[in-house]
């Protein structure tokens, strides 16, 4: 007889997957990370802006916990259960005016791509026009609607076909005023649609309300109504990503809403809907979403019980709690603050942002030019951590920092937040400040 011998192999995680920050949590509360390096960092990044009413809300996992002893997986196309069913009917009282059927997926990869397949069936038409710097997923048909970095979609082409690309408004790139910014933008659309990609074989718009991977940019509500009203002249449906700007996040519940008046065809949420469980939804109203081809949405985990419950827990908490309100009030205090600390570095171009979701924009001048500078913001992200303030980068670049905090967080964190950002700034960068 053989003897088997022990096995003795690790595994490690894949080498390319790269982290932000060197912590490893141990625990979290509220807008608090604790690592298992026995410090306490202030997370203003939410795990991508997903953990909207703060890390472990009381309420939150009260919901899940409860759900988890009820029943944790009922296959949606096996069987349904009560919290999707409760937490389609409180959505309704958010979702804008006739988006009035809902979806379920897990990621918002997935919502993007049913949104994409829904919008192809309901017209008849191939084509989806995005905007530069739009971020919509890494699956192989989400990377191909994504232009916010080519390592979103470089190496492995062919990529979906029918994806074409017009210019996002971005005033600081450009060097203009919104106004001039939003007339070039919305031109080159029209350009697009005589040139190249005709009307009646475009099936939509997609667009985010925020451009979050590509860069914290806000796009201008003018240029939202012009996709509007490009796309009921041309029956074209406009497709907004809310994934990241949604639920809250801005200082209105949509994104979109801050365009007012506009209402899309299909919205597509995921990330703070659930407070950091994997749940991902579209919205569309029925007419549109019964031109889904039978057996075209479905998938094993959507929708799922646990997530959907805390799902309905972060609407009662956004509610009760007044986040959207906070995310306005808040987001204010964050962009002055950010505002006056960086006031003397030369090296930021631009600070914006709406609510909850700031970007610092970092750039060499050359002459009247400038030019991303994506060293000095990831020196002052790197900064961020040892300073115990946690931050991303964006950006196609990767020259942008961004401040997503909880929509729970207090004046005080705040004002903990842009101290330590400023402790940061000068220590990455203060030989560089203008006149330093
Ligand atoms: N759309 C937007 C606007 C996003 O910000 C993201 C994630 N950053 C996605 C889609 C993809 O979501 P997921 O990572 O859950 O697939």
């Amino acid at each position: 007889m053989t003897a088997v011998a022990p096995r003795t192999q690790t595994a490690s995680l894949s080498p390319i997957l790269k982290q932000a920050t060197p912590v490893v949590v141990d625990h979290a509360q509220g807008s608090w990370i604790h690592g298992t390096d026995g410090r306490d960092y202030l997370d203003f990044t939410t795990g991508i802006g997903v953990t909207s009413t703060g890390h472990c809300h009381p309420r939150v996992v009260a919901a899940a916990q409860a759900q988890c002893a009820k029943v944790i997986h009922a296959q949606y196309t096996t069987v349904m259960h009560t919290p999707l069913l409760e937490l389609t009917e409180r959505l309704g009282g958010v979702l804008p005016p006739g988006l009035d059927s809902v979806f379920y997926a897990n990621s918002g990869s997935e919502a993007v791509e049913a949104s994409i397949r829904l919008a192809r069936m309901a017209t008849g038409r191939p084509n989806i026009i995005v905007f530069q710097g739009g971020f919509h997923g890494r699956t192989v048909a989400a990377a191909s609607l994504t232009s916010a970095g080519t390592r979103f979609s470089a190496g492995f082409s062919p990529l979906m076909g029918g994806v074409h690309m017009a210019p996002f408004p971005y005033a600081y790139r450009y060097g203009w005023d919104v106004e001039t910014t939003v007339d070039f933008a919305l031109a080159e659309l029209d350009y697009l649609l005589t040139s190249h990609v005709a009307p009646n074989d475009t099936a939509a718009f997609l667009i985010e309300p925020v451009l979050g991977d590509g860069g914290y940019l806000p796009t201008p509500p003018r240029f939202l109504h012009g996709l509007r009203e490009r796309a009921d002249a041309h029956g074209i449906l406009l497709i907004v990503d809310e994934v990241q700007a949604g639920f809250g996040r801005t200082g209105r519940f949509w994104g979109h809403q801050h365009a007012d008046g506009l209402i899309p065809d299909i919205l597509i949420t995921a990330k703070g809907l659930a407070s950091g469980f994997p749940i991902s939804a579209i919205a569309a109203p029925t007419e549109v979403m019964s031109k889904a081809w039978p057996g075209s949405q479905g998938g094993t985990y959507g929708g799922n019980a646990v997530a959907a419950a805390a799902a309905i827990a972060t609407l009662d908490v956004i509610d009760d709690e007044g986040l959207v309100e906070n995310a306005r009030v808040r987001g204010q205090q964050l962009i002055d603050g950010i505002r006056s600390a960086t006031a003397p570095f030369d090296t930021v171009g631009d600070v914006r942002g709406l609510g909850l979701m700031v970007g610092v924009e970092f750039v060499t001048r050359d002459g009247e030019r400038t030019v991303p500078d994506p060293a000095a913001a990831l020196a002052v992200q790197q900064a961020t951590t040892e300073h115990g303030l946690l931050t991303l980068t964006c950006g196609p670049a990767g020259n942008v920092v961004r401040l997503i905090p909880a929509l729970v967080v207090t004046e005080d964190e705040i004002a903990t937040g842009v101290d330590r950002f400023t402790a940061a700034l000068e220590s990455a960068l203060g030989a560089r400040a203008l006149g330093g």
